[in-house]
């Protein structure tokens, strides 16, 4: 792909790359057994920059665009072999920042950016709640009602990434019922708000190493100053911002991780002798790779024609949903594949294709499933 990319890009690509490598995929298996977060693993991304890629330099980041993110997600999955710790990344970076970098306001950019950037301060999005996923606005029940110069906050938000360890949440609530999906205003919460507390941490099949919670919301008092955008511009605004970099940059990760995975193979498949003869010289298993490959191709593609156009501001709903159900359903593929070139090794921990496979399950259902994606496509055909 090197002929989208110039040198000095694909240089910064690969220092990410050497980082997560040389720091992050030592300990991913310990961590991703045990479902512990690493705070110093945090702390050396924020000192490289990492944390704050996207965000503005005048805020504290470095003010990178939507392909050069989503490259460096890329490389930084591929070189941790660590998907909770790419979630985590992308749930601070992307979902949780860049309504503010996009749509926040002056007072809320100067307030929460240069902590954000510098990774001192996680974030996260509270979107999903327990009764509402895909129909996230239709059917959402958490409230924020005014009262003089606050908002009072009540319901809960499920499945929030960062939640445990968060310390700033963009969190979406109903201002106004009687205008349905389009009543839905933001907040920046901030976890020592009164009322507000974190549910017990979710046991989850994979991305281990990122942590997950319901967040819990009683009474909880929000300054006026903490909307994002006008009163009831949730979807219409700040959603509709945001959401192309979510379906670039978090899915990139995807084909970092793809790599590896085809990558390992390779070197197992040529190692590996079974009847007297490397296993790659099978007719079965080299056609796996090839096709593996030739996905990997593919999904790259479209995440970078989608991060390309969003960055020359062409709206790319469809392109950015194809990319997203594509490269995910793809990264489970091969990870199937993968798997079986890997034989009964791959069933056990400390093969790094056991912890991807079950990595790679998040990506058809996280931000909005395959099947919402498909109906986007059709819809929009
Ligand atoms: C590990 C993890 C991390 C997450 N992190 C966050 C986070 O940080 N912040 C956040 O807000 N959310 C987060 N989520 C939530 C995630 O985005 C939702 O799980 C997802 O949007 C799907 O919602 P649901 O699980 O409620 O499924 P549902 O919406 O209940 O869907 C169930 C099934 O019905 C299908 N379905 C629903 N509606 C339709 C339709 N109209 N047409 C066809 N099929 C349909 C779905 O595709 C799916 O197959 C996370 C989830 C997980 C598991």
């Amino acid at each position: 792909m090197e002929f989208l990319i110039d040198r000095e890009t694909l240089e910064f690509k690969k220092s990410i790359f050497d980082f997560a490598r040389k720091y992050v995929y030592p300990s991913a298996e310990e961590r991703d057994l045990s479902g512990t977060w690493d705070p110093e693993i945090w702390k050396k991304m924020g000192e490289i920059g990492l944390t704050g890629l996207s965000i503005p330099e005048e805020y504290g980041g470095q003010g990178a665009d939507c392909f050069t993110t989503s490259l460096a997600h890329e490389a930084f999955a591929e070189g941790s072999m660590d998907g909770g710790v790419t979630l985590a990344l992308g749930a601070h970076a992307i979902i949780g920042a860049m309504p503010l970098v996009l749509c926040g306001s002056e007072f809320q950019k100067k307030k929460y950016l240069p902590d954000l950037a510098s990774g001192k301060k996680i974030a996260g999005l509270g979107l999903t709640e327990p009764g509402s996923g895909s129909d996230a606005a239709g059917s959402m029940q958490s409230t924020a009602v005014k009262k003089g110069d606050r908002y009072i906050l009540n319901g809960s938000k499920m499945f929030i990434t960062n939640g445990p360890i968060g310390d700033v949440f963009v969190v979406m609530a109903v201002t106004d019922k009687s205008k349905g999906p389009m009543g839905v205003s933001v907040f920046i919460v901030e976890k020592d708000f009164k009322g507000f507390s974190v549910g017990k941490k979710l046991n989850k099949m994979g991305m281990r190493t990122s942590q997950t919670s319901e967040l819990i919301f009683e009474d909880v008092e929000i300054p006026e100053e903490n909307r994002i955008e006008k009163e009831n511009s949730g979807f219409a605004r700040v959603g509709r911002a945001t959401l192309e970099w979510e379906r670039t940059v978090l899915v990139a990760a995807s084909i970092g991780s793809m790599t590896n995975m085809i990558n390992d193979a390779v070197r197992y498949a040529k190692e590996r002798k079974q009847f007297g003869e490397s296993i790659i010289r099978f007719h079965a298993i080299a056609d796996k790779i090839a096709r593996a490959k030739m996905k990997l191709d593919s999904a790259r593609l479209l995440i970078y024609r989608a991060a390309v156009r969003k960055d020359k501001g062409i709206p790319s709903p469809v392109e950015s949903s194809i990319a997203k159900v594509y490269a995910t359903e793809a990264t489970n593929e091969v990870a199937y594949e993968m798997g079986q070139v890997f034989g009964g090794y791959s069933y056990i921990h400390e093969y790094p294709i056991e912890r991807a496979y079950r990595d790679s399950r998040l990506g058809t259902l996280g931000g909005g499933t395959s099947e919402i994606m498909r109906s986007i496509i059709a819809a929009n055909t």
